[in-house]
């Protein structure tokens, strides 16, 4: 069938998602994709989900998409258990000004009815066995906030029964009172194409503030000891660490950019020092391998969302937080497609930029 009610480009989370609600809903639907399921970053992030940011409306997209990951095994009727860990998230500060910024995004969250809160360093040391209590001044803390152990499994999850299509989309043509996407003609589009998303919407005249940004994460080998439980941020270091459920240690270097070769050996040493500062249980830990991927970033650090043509519609600009707010960007998209303006797309829509009304989300990983 070459003709569908709605042809998504893209089979990364998002894709997925979207396609899968718009079929849910009863819409014919294709998936076209240049390379394969998670080519993208969806193949290469680790599955962090977490509640904890500085903005209402990041707030409000990850509360309802927690409300879907708790169910996530039933929803997507997935052949493995996917279930979400909730080992919980301590975003650590070191100094006032750090914990003063956690003081006002913790408020907030609250308000928006997510259960954070500050800790002082003793509490925060009973929450993260090992961690320096000395060294903090405080920190923010929500136990709900975990990972997936598999999130490439639940990526797969999302793509089960939908028609996803090999297809390198070129550009996109208007066609009668709808669109040609490659290979199908379909009423209505959606751009889910992460990085490469900017590129393919501007054969048609629509520019989009989106830009790859290379990110790097670190892999230990799988150790057998339980050496950190929840996961520690420490935004003043640029450092982020977690152990797996399969013993690897995961850890970055945050504000590692650029060239592999050329960075590597700082970004290790910057991993280096934040352990022995904070985690010295990490302290002896290597880290054989490390992975490449790219954040699809915005000037303000918030996805792209809703209509940017008749019939035309784009999901992208995830700024490295796309897996976690797919449930809700689904739903949202779809509710677009069929006519419905969700009040989020008067925040995130295209048009936000030449307005000038970003909406800067500040607690960022
Ligand atoms: C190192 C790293 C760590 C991260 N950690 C997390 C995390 O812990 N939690 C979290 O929520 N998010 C995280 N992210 C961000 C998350 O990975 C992304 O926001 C999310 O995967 C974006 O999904 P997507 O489907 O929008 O894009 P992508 O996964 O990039 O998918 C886009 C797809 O479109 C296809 N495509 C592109 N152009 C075309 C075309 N012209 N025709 C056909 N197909 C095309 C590509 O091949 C690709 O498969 C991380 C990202 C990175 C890089």
């Amino acid at each position: 069938m070459n003709g569908v009610e709605v042809a998504v480009v893209g089979a990364g989370i998002t894709g997925l998602a979207v396609a899968r609600e718009v079929r849910d809903r009863g819409r014919s639907v294709a998936v076209l994709e240049r390379d394969g399921i998670a080519a993208g970053a969806s193949g290469v992030q680790p599955g962090g989900v977490r509640q904890q940011w500085g903005t209402r409306i990041a707030c409000r997209l990850a509360r309802e998409s927690v409300a879907f990951w708790r169910e996530v095994d039933e929803r997507l009727a997935a052949r493995v258990p996917l279930a979400l860990r909730s080992g919980g998230y301590l975003f650590a500060a070191e100094g006032e000004a750090a914990l003063a910024g956690l003081e006002a995004n913790v408020a907030l969250q609250n308000e928006e009815g997510i259960r954070s809160r500050i800790v002082g360093p003793a509490e925060a040391a009973d929450l993260v066995p090992g961690l320096v209590a000395d060294a903090i001044a405080g920190g923010a803390w929500l136990g709900e906030d975990g990972y997936f152990d598999r999130p490439q499994a639940v990526v797969e999850a999302f793509a089960q029964g939908l028609d996803v299509r090999r297809a390198d989309v070129g550009d996109l043509r208007r066609d009668g009172s709808g669109w040609r996407a490659g290979p199908v003609t379909a009423d209505a589009v959606v751009v889910a194409a992460g990085v490469d998303t900017p590129a393919l919407l501007a054969t048609l005249g629509i520019e989009l503030p989106i830009e790859a940004e290379s990110r790097y994460l670190f892999f230990s080998d799988p150790i057998r000891e339980r050496l950190l439980e929840p996961l520690v941020v420490a935004a003043e270091r640029g450092f982020a660490a977690k152990q797996l459920a399969d013993g690897r240690v995961l850890a970055s270097d945050l504000s590692a950019r650029g060239d592999a070769e050329a960075g590597r050996e700082r970004w290790r040493a910057t991993i280096r020092a934040a352990s022995e500062s904070l985690l010295p249980q990490l302290e002896h830990v290597s880290y054989p391998l490390l992975v490449h991927g790219a954040y699809d970033v915005t000037p303000d650090h918030q996805p792209i969302l809703g209509p940017v043509d008749e019939g035309l519609f784009v999901a992208a600009g995830f700024s490295g937080h796309g897996f976690m707010i797919a449930p809700a960007v689904a739903r949202i998209t779809a509710d677009a497609v069929e006519g419905r303006h969700d009040p989020a797309l008067d925040l995130l829509g295209a048009g936000r930029f030449a307005a000038g009304r970003l909406v800067s989300e500040s607690q960022l990983v």
